[in-house]
């Protein structure tokens, strides 16, 4: 630590000086996630149960509420070391436009090809469906980052995958298939006819272009039903924020490294992988006791979660396959409009911050979509990377917060996710230059709807 060194733009760190092991905030929980539920008894899942849909040692993860450090394997931390240890960037050009006294930092995720951090925990999935002899792994993908990423995980383990890709994706982002496709991945547009449940919301709902929940539906179903496959998910669950953890960590040693303490950080929530990841190890000092500092999950307000679903046991997918989740959830037959902010699409949120939001650790808010293109669009010029939408959501906050300081003249210190770029996004950019991006936010009305499909039953009030 040493107060007095100049911040570069950009702290590095050396290879020898990342994560050796993924840290697991649910250790240092009093209040833990509750447990997943089997969805005909109401009974917590077993071990034996989960694994018939995922690999052995991802169950293991999950269900994993005690080892606050889990040791990353060899063959994972060579693999993150292509890409990885990750910069966090000090933001000076954007705080000198921006004429603020407020310090800004932020994790870059976005440098390898899937373009996001979800590579980070596609190698750990891929890598233990691997160690137990599988053949391959199914999945779904929404906006393309997630399949794109597991794509590319599976042609360095030499795993077949396939990916259930959202129909509007399939049609709007071509090059995101292609590119899972150059990976050699398989990639079917969703809802199909290729699996029951496909076929049963085509039926039901003709001509939909379909939600990540009836993706997941589909892969699910691919995945039980054909031998040497399992199922990868690539947010919400705990063992995904647990692989994710290696950015906090790497953030908090880079941080370390000068002497800096963050006041605030920010990260996007889909599901809430990055910002779980970004957040873990800082929470771990807040829930011991040891620091203080303000977390703020921003989310879009067409499919607002946090800021106003329900906190209830509910189904991650559309055709209600999955095991019960306690969460902040619209309902899992919410499909919210068709926005841009295509990885911040998904009705449910991870139980680890969902536990947290609603033990008042952390703070949610959620923002309409042209001011996050405009905050993109802010950071984008001055700052020399073009953002993912769904990145831009913290953005934005990360601008605002950093605006509140002008107005105090307050030296907060500011920390966001970055976690991608925008390259494959430049349709919903068109819109935006265009004038013709438009904010959507859902009426009470509409998410009634929605919590109407949440399952009712004794012990699951909300
Ligand atoms: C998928 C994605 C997100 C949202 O997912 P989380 O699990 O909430 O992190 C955010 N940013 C990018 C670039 C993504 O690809």
């Amino acid at each position: 630590m040493n107060q007095n060194r100049e911040i570069p733009y950009k702290i590095y760190l050396e290879e020898s000086e990342m994560p050796k092991q993924w840290y697991n905030v649910r250790a240092d929980m009093k209040n833990k996630p509750a447990p997943l539920l089997n969805p005909a008894t109401h009974e917590p899942m077993t071990a034996e149960e989960l694994s018939v849909v995922f690999c052995e040692d991802l169950v293991k993860q999950e269900l994993d509420n005690d080892n606050a450090y889990i040791d990353i394997p060899q063959e994972i931390l060579d693999f993150y070391k292509m890409y990885r240890p990750s910069p966090l960037v000090r933001a000076y050009c954007l705080e000198k436009q921006l004429d603020t006294p407020a310090k800004i930092y932020y994790k870059f995720e976005g440098n390898n090809t899937s373009g996001s951090h979800k590579l980070n925990s596609a190698i750990a999935q891929a890598y233990y469906a691997k160690k137990q002899g599988l053949k391959g792994v199914t999945t779904e993908t929404g906006a393309g980052q997630w399949g794109t990423a597991l794509s590319m995980a599976c042609a360095y383990l030499g795993l077949d995958c396939k990916v259930y890709m959202v129909k509007c994706s399939y049609e709007q982002k071509p090059f995101r298939r292609e590119v899972m496709r150059t990976y050699g991945a398989a990639v079917t547009p969703s809802p199909s006819d290729t699996t029951e449940i496909g076929r049963k919301i085509l039926a039901e709902h003709p001509g939909t272009t379909g939600s990540l929940g009836c993706a997941i539906s589909e892969a699910v179903e691919v995945a039980t039903h054909t031998q040497g496959y399992r199922y990868v998910l690539g947010s919400v669950l705990n063992q995904v924020l647990l692989h994710q953890s290696i950015i906090g960590l790497e953030t908090k040693t880079a941080l370390d490294k000068y002497g800096i303490v963050p006041d605030i950080i920010i990260g996007c929530a889909g599901g809430g992988s990055n910002l779980g990841g970004l957040i873990s190890p800082f929470m771990g000092e807040k829930l011991r006791g040891e620091k203080d500092y303000r977390f703020i999950a921003v989310e879009p307000a067409s499919c607002p979660s946090f800021t106003r679903g329900k906190f209830a046991y509910d189904f991650c997918d559309t055709g209600m396959v999955t095991p019960l989740q306690k969460m902040y959830t619209l309902g899992s037959g919410f499909i919210p409009s068709a926005n841009h902010a295509g990885g911040l699409r998904y009705h449910g949120m991870s139980s680890i911050l969902s536990q947290l939001y609603h033990d008042g650790m952390m703070e949610a808010v959620s923002v309409e979509q042209t001011s996050v293109f405009a905050a993109a669009e802010q950071f984008a010029r001055v700052e020399g990377i073009l953002p993912a939408p769904e990145s831009s959501h913290a953005i934005r906050v990360a601008i605002d917060e950093a605006l509140k300081c002008k107005e105090t003249g307050e030296e907060k210190t500011i920390v966001f996710g970055l976690t991608g770029t925008g390259y494959f996004d430049m349709v919903a950019y068109e819109k935006y230059n265009n004038g013709e991006m438009m904010d959507y936010i859902p009426t009470d009305k509409e998410l009634e709807a929605g919590f109407a499909g949440i399952p009712r039953f004794e012990g699951n009030e909300f």
